[in-house]
């Protein structure tokens, strides 16, 4: 049988490590994979969706041995440099409602509204601290192109009975942002902000708590599938019953995956801690802030006052090959600086401290998709939560559960399950040159909108390509 190739992270420098990352000192706690080993269930990946699956698995089936294989060590992935904005999939109801109908779209959303509780829970118990604060997220527009962006969502939604979303004016905005570059919106009041890197971090503790086998620095290099497939590290051997690929953007190296998945940089900017300023303009609480722009602002202060500014970039590499760029992107994070000054010009004195750049694992549809490899069915794949994953997360390892531990189930039926339905993306080097083009129309479309300004119809048009 044919082995599977791997194509293990470029780690970050510590100088490129998010904010997050740095100031709690995050690194590897356990030891790399030596020699051989045996376990139930091997998972690939120790961010949240491998450290989701794994605690998920445990509190299911006590008896089944799990182990992660991390590359570099758990939160190094995108699950230690996020955004750390909160927010259900209530947010994308009307995506999940044209893929999966609108049964299994109201479960799924459901479903990441109580993850949100059972973040809450955890962080309650004293189980994991991760620095929560349920006060909202803000889904923002700061031009007109961007006004309504929410409508489809909400009114599903409201046609539901869900009553998920509240309405935001131009007053509410600026009392609850400090800033008045928004002025229409929608807001969940059960959502808001985490320290996201102590999540992870934390989810790593409490997954060795419950007898989780970790090997951080242990980077899959190759798997050779089988009836038991053999996972190979730089330093052993790992024999498994069955294996779960959580490894994010990275697993658009696999062949029969990479049609489905494609791969944009997202980067973000912290600055000096500057709680005086924030006191000042009434930007005091852990609210999450986003717009509506195709490279989307998603923004929120600690409650140290440091302001964490995000930005999609758009930025992307041929064949998706992750490479230090998508660790810290070159220019300093100048594009964010220049976003983050028009919204928050009171901060133009406060230093950024420093930038970070993370990948964002995209599908055509914009939702994960879970499954497993064609010719191998006890080797299962969770991937394309499409820069959404802290509430997402905790549904995907039950779907990722249940399809291991081969249950019938909501889960394992829910229409997030199985590839065949999924848009098929172009092969290279057309995907490389198109997204280049789409991407500089994209740019182009925002720079013009954000200042009301109508683009032409080629940008129009060329924008419109994106999936
Ligand atoms: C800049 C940025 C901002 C974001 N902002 C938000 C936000 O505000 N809110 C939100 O909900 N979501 C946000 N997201 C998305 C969210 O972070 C992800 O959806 C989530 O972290 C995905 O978890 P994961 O476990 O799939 O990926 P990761 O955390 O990336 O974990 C995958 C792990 O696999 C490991 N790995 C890869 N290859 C191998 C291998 N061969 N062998 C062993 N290990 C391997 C990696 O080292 C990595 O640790 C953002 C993402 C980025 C990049």
């Amino acid at each position: 049988m044919n082995t599977i190739t791997m194509r293990p992270p470029v780690a970050a420098a510590k100088a490129d490590r998010s904010y997050w990352l740095r100031s709690i000192e995050a690194d590897a706690a356990t030891p790399p994979l030596q020699g051989t080993a045996d376990c139930d269930v091997a998972i690939v990946g120790g961010g949240y969706a491998g450290l989701w699956t794994a605690l998920r698995i445990k509190e299911q089936s006590p008896e089944t041995r799990v182990t992660v294989l991390e590359a570099d060590f758990c939160g190094s992935g995108a699950s230690g440099r996020n955004g750390g904005q909160v927010h259900s999939w209530f947010a994308e109801i009307d995506m999940l409602r044209a893929l999966v109908g609108e049964d299994d779209a109201l479960m799924l959303c459901r479903a990441t509204a109580d993850a949100i509780e059972e973040l809450n829970g955890l962080q309650a118990s004293g189980a994991v601290d991760m620095g929560l604060r349920l006060d909202g997220w803000l889904w923002t527009a700061s031009s007109t192109a961007q006004e309504g962006a929410w409508a489809a969502a909400r009114d599903i939604c409201l046609a539901l009975g869900e009553e998920r979303f509240q309405p935001l004016q131009r007053a509410d905005i600026l009392r609850r942002t400090g800033s008045d570059a928004s002025y229409v919106g929608i807001v969940e009041e059960r959502a808001g902000t985490v320290q996201p890197a102590k999540l992870a971090i934390g989810l790593r503790q409490l997954a060795i708590e419950r007898g989780i086998a970790i090997h951080e620095r242990s980077p899959v290099v190759e798997i050779a599938p089988g009836l038991r497939p053999q996972l190979r590290t730089s330093g052993g051997v790992l024999s498994a019953g069955k294996v779960v690929l959580a490894a994010n953007a990275w697993l658009s190296a696999i062949p029969e995956l990479h049609p489905y998945l494609y791969v944009v940089s997202s980067q973000v900017v912290a600055t000096a801690p500057a709680p005086d300023v924030l006191e000042r303009i009434g930007w005091t609480d852990g609210a999450s802030i986003c717009d509506a722009q195709h490279h989307v602002l998603y923004y929120q202060r600690t409650s140290e006052g440091t302001v964490i500014f995000g930005r999609g970039t758009g930025g992307i590499a041929y064949g998706d090959r992750i490479d230090d760029r998508f660790n810290r992107g070159g220019d300093g994070g100048a594009d964010n600086i220049r976003e983050l000054h028009r919204v928050y010009p009171q901060l133009k004195d406060v230093p950024v401290l420093c930038d970070w750049s993370g990948p964002i694992d995209c599908t055509a549809e914009h939702l994960p998709v879970f499954g497993h490899l064609k010719d191998h069915p006890n080797i299962f794949y969770a991937m394309g939560f499409n820069g959404t994953g802290i509430a997402q997360t905790p549904v995907a390892g039950r779907i990722m559960t249940s399809l291991v531990l081969g249950r019938d189930d909501a889960w394992s039926r829910c229409g997030l399950v199985g590839i065949g339905k999924r848009t098929r993306l172009p092969p290279e080097p057309l995907r490389y040159i198109g997204a280049r083009v789409v991407r500089r129309a994209i740019r182009r479309k925002n720079d013009l909108e954000i200042l009301n300004r109508k683009p032409d119809a080629v940008t129009r048009f060329l924008a419109g390509l994106a999936p």
